[in-house]
């Protein structure tokens, strides 16, 4: 009787044979060149009933024991050393598409042409996972900064051409206004002048919204006033058959540093002070109720649980899945 393991036996002996009784060697060796780039980077969960795919924009290298503050840098060099990282150290830019069954809302949308070419990858990302721009019907920001509405606009023109913006009142109007942009310094001047370029296509449009302290965005979207990193951040809450995932935006800016010591904060906050304390409510309140999060700038894809241990607070991240 012929079985398949027969046929197979049968071909590899011929091969053997044709090589002369041994299988054949690969007698050179090409030098293939580095290929130095990495796979398209976007990771899918469920959570209850919805679609939650992670999108990173790209990544940013960040000298932190420059930028933090309410500590020393020897102290940063050294926590960043005995976690094994470099200085600069690349930090993530996460975004989070949610598909409803009826709406594709974006969390945030990257930094466009803001920040140089080894960010600005969100689009390619979000075709590799599936998705076109024009498919994005809301977009809600966490805050307005370069590095979560930069990627609304490229070259004047708006990225989604059929999206809603939604932003915090507050944000928009410190952002927005002409009277904050006239007194800014030097150096803050640039978030402003960014700030109103990434948004006008959309304002020219009608295309963008603003939401209350603490008010939803959308029906299902919730979101938590989180002042301190700008006057109007704000966490984004979804929940889905009893899970919950919180879209942190810039509670903390990676996982090395600021989960032990919370109250160390960066220089890219409005008010430090006031970010230190939101840092520690969000950590508390994650710990305490063990929601899913999302973190803007946690090494990607950004989410994860967080505990509390010895050493104040820990990240979690979340274990891979190939089941999407
Ligand atoms: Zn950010």
């Amino acid at each position: 009787m012929t079985t398949r393991r027969s046929v197979l036996k049968a071909a590899f002996g011929l091969l053997a044979a044709s090589a002369g009784g041994t299988l054949p060697v690969h007698a050179a060796y090409a030098a293939a060149p580095l290929v130095q780039r990495q796979a398209p980077a976007f990771y899918r969960m469920t959570l209850g009933s919805l679609e939650v795919t992670a999108l990173s924009d790209g990544t940013l290298p960040v000298p932190l024991e420059k930028l933090f503050n309410n500590t020393t840098p020897e102290h940063i060099s050294s926590v960043l050393k005995s976690s094994f990282l470099p200085s600069p150290v690349d930090l993530s830019v996460n975004a989070y598409l949610l598909n409803t069954g009826s709406r594709l809302v974006l969390i945030d949308a990257g930094t466009g042409e803001l920040l140089g070419s080894r960010l600005g990858h969100l689009v390619a990302n979000l075709r590799a996972a599936g998705y076109a721009p024009d498919q994005v019907d809301d977009i809600i920001l966490t805050h307005i900064h370069a590095d979560h509405s930069g990627g609304l606009s490229i070259g004047g023109k708006a990225v989604f051409p059929n999206a809603i913006v939604h932003a915090s009142k507050r944000d928009v109007d410190y952002w927005l206004s002409a009277e904050n942009l006239n007194r800014a310094s030097e150096t803050q001047r640039k978030s402003f002048v960014e700030a109103v370029t990434s948004l006008r296509p959309y304002v020219e449009t009608g295309r963008m919204q603003v939401f209350a302290d603490n008010a939803e965005p959308l029906p299902g979207f919730g979101s938590i006033l989180r002042p301190g990193h700008t006057p109007g951040h704000s966490s984004i809450v979804v929940e889905s058959q009893g899970e919950k995932l919180v879209f942190w935006g810039d509670i903390t800016h990676g996982d090395a540093v600021q989960f032990n010591e919370p109250d160390i904060s960066i220089d890219f906050d409005v008010d430090s002070k006031a970010a230190a304390a939101t840092r520690r409510q969000a950590f508390m309140d994650a710990a305490e109720h063990g929601y899913w999060v999302a973190g803007a700038h946690l090494p990607f894809p950004g989410i994860g649980h967080v505990r509390a241990d010895s050493d104040e607070f820990g990240w979690v991240p979340v274990n891979y899945s190939a089941a999407g």
